[in-house]
């Protein structure tokens, strides 16, 4: 069942929505060599519990964390560590949601860490932008395969290639809500935009091949021929006057 919020509950979720992009924000900041993604996790955790809010992340189906933190060739779900420490050339994909008068926000922005490299500056220009190409799509009427193909097309246009085993969601009091929004697919096809739906659209973009693993820590995904993988998240409002992005930190 895909719910429709009202625009007072629309209102209700901005809240937490701003919240996990404020947070997202202050990860970015903190991106820099020598510095663990354990630190930045915590970072995280501190500043959501600070502002009277939940981590969504943390404990959700058993994971450890407030934040997803995701070097180089890890898509998505990795697991903040001591042990990882960021250098200058890595890509760093974070993923951070919020809990916050029943409703849960959801983002993710891929940093740079010190000066990368042009091709995976290309990368994380191409997957940013494929996130916009598929937010435009995402109007009242359109229907879920248009975001889909918006992205795919992108992408894939610029030799890239979309993640297939994990999409991206409808979302609102709870983290995961139907309908799903892969990063693939056929205009025209799938459930009907209607306003009021709330929509976690996030492409996950590789360099190589689309195939990916999942590590036996059960969460890290990671690419198989062990390319750069990017990932951008935003929360959007479908509504009569377009698509609404919740997730801005102002
Ligand atoms: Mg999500």
């Amino acid at each position: 069942m895909i719910v429709i919020k009202t625009a007072r509950e629309l209102r209700q979720m901005q809240d937490a929505c701003k919240l996990s992009a404020r947070a997202l924000r202050l990860a970015g900041e903190a991106v820099e060599p020598g510095v663990s993604t354990y630190e930045i996790d915590t970072l995280v955790r501190k500043y959501i519990e600070e502002q009277g809010a939940t981590p969504s992340f943390l404990g959700y189906g058993g994971f450890p964390a407030s934040a997803c933190i995701s070097v180089n060739n890890v898509v998505i779900h990795g697991i903040p560590s001591k042990k990882t420490i960021l250098k200058a050339g890595d890509i760093v994909s974070i993923d951070v949601g919020a809990y916050l008068n029943g409703y849960h926000g959801d983002n993710a922005y891929t940093f740079k860490c010190g000066d990368i490299s042009k091709e995976a500056q290309a990368l994380l220009d191409a997957t940013k932008e494929s996130l916009f190409e598929g937010i435009k799509m995402a109007v009242a009427g359109n229907r879920v395969g248009d975001i889909s193909a918006a992205v795919q097309q992108y992408t894939e246009a610029r030799s890239y290639s979309v993640v297939r085993d994990f999409v991206g969601h409808g979302v609102g009091a709870k983290l995961h809500e139907e309908p799903s929004v892969p990063n693939f697919g056929t205009p025209h096809r799938g459930a009907r935009l209607i306003p009021g739906m709330t929509l976690a659209i996030e492409p996950m973009i590789n360099m190589g091949s689309h195939q990916v693993e999942v590590l036996d820590d059960e969460w890290t995904v990671v690419t198989v021929d062990g390319s750069l993988s990017a990932h951008f998240e935003h929360t959007i409002a479908i509504t009569g006057d377009g698509p609404i992005i919740m997730t801005l930190p102002d």
